[in-house]
């Protein structure tokens, strides 16, 4: 029996395989040969909806949008005070019909009296200066703690008359709350973003106060308690990994839209359900990168909105969200340009 065929072909194998490779040195290659394109430009004028240009030389961002297609993108400073001002004025003095500017909610003296009241005027502030929305963003819920030491709730009755404000002033809310289902859950071999949580510790919230669900219930109720202001849920309301859930609370809340931004990864892999959602809810979906402008950065965006390519990989940063392929969604033309851009420009424009 030592000699069959079959087991010395066995003993090669084993003889060459590093049965101890490290995680960490797996790179494995595709060998799958599918179509694949390379989509230089939007096929219709895109607004991107959530970057952060704070760092960034507005002509050189200019060029690459130009380069793209990319008719319009929004700075969602990360400045606050005046600050923030100067860096508004900074890319409306470069192209005033090209960017936006959202500002950041400054929390530097929540512990001092009369924080709330001054939070509102700080928002009639900016928002006199040219700002169109407000991030608030997943310190709220997570970190934030009030004067009285407790663990300041999305939902708090306190922050009602800021986010009622913004309905009245015309400008929406965006609400990064909580994080991906992964970052919530046990830093271990079952968690599909070991690598990225091991390399970052600090983004995990295993064990935080609030669940991720009750995060997300928090945050709803805000959107019902202020029917008149517009909320934009970044990262797909932070729950891509399921758009049921999502549709649903697009069902419960007309005055609520949400961004794609960083989570191509996500959408990318469950093109069947992607799709339909996209379809199903076009008008309420918004075209977004958070991810530094560059022209191959838009180019697998819109490789993913635009083709059926297959297995490619999902824009990202140098971290890798999980390790995963994606696959083009080829929506139809009418989703493009709602998508794209006609979504952003009833919440830019009023
Ligand atoms: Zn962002």
């Amino acid at each position: 029996m030592k000699d069959e065929p079959e087991d010395k072909f066995i003993a090669m194998v084993s003889a060459t395989a590093k049965t101890d490779l490290r995680l960490v040195d797996f790179a494995p290659r595709a060998s799958l040969a599918v179509p694949a394109h390379d989509v230089r430009r939007a096929k219709y004028p895109a607004i991107d909806f959530h970057n952060h240009l704070d760092a960034q030389e507005p002509r050189e961002v200019l060029r690459v949008l130009d380069a793209c297609n990319v008719e319009r993108c929004v700075n969602i400073t990360m400045r606050v005070g005046d600050e923030a001002v100067e860096v508004l004025e900074r890319f409306r003095r470069a192209a005033p019909d090209r960017f936006h500017t959202v500002a950041w909610m400054d929390w530097r003296d929540l512990g001092e009296p009369g924080f709330f009241a001054r939070s509102v005027e700080r928002l009639e502030r900016i928002v006199a200066k040219g700002a169109r929305g407000l991030k608030v963003w997943k310190d709220l819920g997570l970190t934030l703690r009030d004067p009285g030491g407790s663990l300041l709730r999305v939902d708090d009755e306190r922050l009602a008359p800021l986010f009622e404000r913004a309905g009245e002033l015309g400008v929406f809310v965006m609400f990064h709350t909580a994080d991906p289902d992964a970052f919530f859950q046990p830093v271990d071999r079952f968690n599909e973003r070991y690598e990225e949580l091991s390399a970052h510790p600090d983004w995990g919230f295993h064990g935080s106060h609030f669940t991720k669900a009750e995060l997300m219930e928090q945050r709803n109720r805000v959107f019902a308690r202020h029917p008149r202001t517009r909320f934009v849920g970044a990262h797909v309301a932070e729950r891509p990994e399921c758009l049921a859930e999502v549709s649903r609370w697009l069902e419960e809340h007309p005055n609520f839209y949400v961004d794609i931004s960083a989570r191509a990864s996500e959408l990318g892999r469950q093109p069947c359900t992607a799709r339909e959602f996209f379809i199903g809810y076009s008008d309420r979906i918004l075209f977004g990168t958070d991810l530094v402008p560059r022209e191959e950065m838009y180019r697998l965006y819109f490789r993913f909105l635009e083709t059926a390519d297959e297995y490619f990989d999902y824009p990202s940063h140098a971290s890798r969200q999980g390790r995963w392929q994606i696959y083009g969604l080829r929506l139809p033309d009418e989703v493009l340009r709602r998508v794209y851009r006609d979504n952003a420009l009833r919440l830019l424009d009023g």
